[in-house]
């Protein structure tokens, strides 16, 4: 088949671009780099991959057969969103309409990132897909929440409307290589800090809790839900919930750090608690996490360990 990837220089973009390679599809990646790098596609630059540097949320021009889209391009760090809240908007609302125009012209199937963020600070816990979500418009996470969530409900009226065949893909916070330094999220914040010996900044008490995915795991039931027959959302993350305290001391740990956890304040409308039900995900893709937390955390470490040459 040959896919098209918005936001294929960005972390999980990369990591799906490798898996579709190796199952012997053509990928052309499509990033305007604003969050993604190049360096973490520099390895796929021959043959069956190429890279059209452009901003999707204008129109999206891609010659030739196109036979799936995942549209996979967003700022997705807080702190990114934060800082660019106006593209955050755009690119979750126009840059899906016409991520959504291009399957459409293309008759391709098309498979939207979606976020646990849709369910805001969540009053129902674990989070299944049914749950509609505690969302707050106005606060500093409406941008990506809201842009997210009008995502879905543009999708579905794709779907309902055009006939397109569409997955929409739930995404849970997920870890690994090709995280960025300086992305400001708890696992690349505090491994480059413990690194570094520096203090490990815990927002709040630290007793708000996520669950994390490693992002091979991640990428093994995006590609199980473009091959099964489902049009629902699909909760995608490792049901293992641990509190952000414990992440920071896991961390320190297993790097064998000398640095202390700080205490800074939490970020507005921070989600208290997260964890996905993944009971949809286990019957319709027969998919469940395999890598373990400590495991997944070793991993990542060698990674920023070569970046930050330690
Ligand atoms: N967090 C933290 N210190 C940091 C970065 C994040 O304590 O340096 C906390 C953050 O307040 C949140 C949790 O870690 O409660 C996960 O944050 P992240 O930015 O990774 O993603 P989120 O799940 O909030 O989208």
């Amino acid at each position: 088949m040959r896919i098209v990837i918005t936001g294929a220089a960005g972390f999980i973009g990369s990591h799906l671009a490798d898996a579709l390679l190796e199952r012997d599809h053509v990928v052309v990646g499509i990033d305007n780099l604003i969050t993604g790098d190049l360096a973490n596609i520099r390895h796929l630059h021959e043959g069956a991959f190429q890279l059209i540097e452009h901003d999707v949320t204008r129109h999206i021009r891609v010659d030739g057969a196109v036979d799936a889209v995942f549209h996979w391009a967003s700022p997705a760090s807080p702190i990114d969103y934060l800082k660019l809240p106006i593209q955050t908007l755009k690119v979750g609302s126009l840059g899906t309409h016409n991520a959504l125009g291009l399957a459409l012209a293309k008759r391709a199937r098309f498979v939207l990132a979606s976020t646990s963020e849709v369910y805001g600070d969540p009053l129902e816990h674990p989070q299944k897909e049914t749950y509609w979500g505690n969302v707050n418009p106005i606060g500093p996470r409406g941008v990506y929440d809201e842009a997210k969530r009008f995502a879905e409900a543009i999708t579905l009226a794709y779907h309902r409307h055009h006939g397109l065949d569409t997955r929409i893909v739930r995404i849970f916070n997920t870890y690994g290589p090709r995280m960025r330094l300086r992305d400001g999220r708890a696992v690349p914040a505090f491994m480059t800090q413990a690194l570094r010996h520096e203090d490990v900044t815990v927002f709040g008490d630290g007793t708000q809790t996520r669950s994390f995915c490693y992002v091979s795991d991640l990428v093994d039931g995006v590609l199980r839900l473009m091959d099964a027959d489902t049009r629902e959302p699909v909760n995608i993350g490792n049901p293992y919930e641990v509190t952000i305290e414990q992440i920071a001391r896991t961390i320190i740990r297993l790097v064998g750090s000398h640095s202390r956890i700080v205490y800074q304040p939490l970020p507005v409308d921070d989600p208290k608690q997260r964890r996905p039900d993944i009971t949809r995900a286990r019957a319709l893709l027969g998919w469940e996490p395999q890598v373990g937390l400590e495991e997944g955390l070793l991993k990542t470490v060698e990674y920023f360990k070569r970046k930050l040459a330690i």
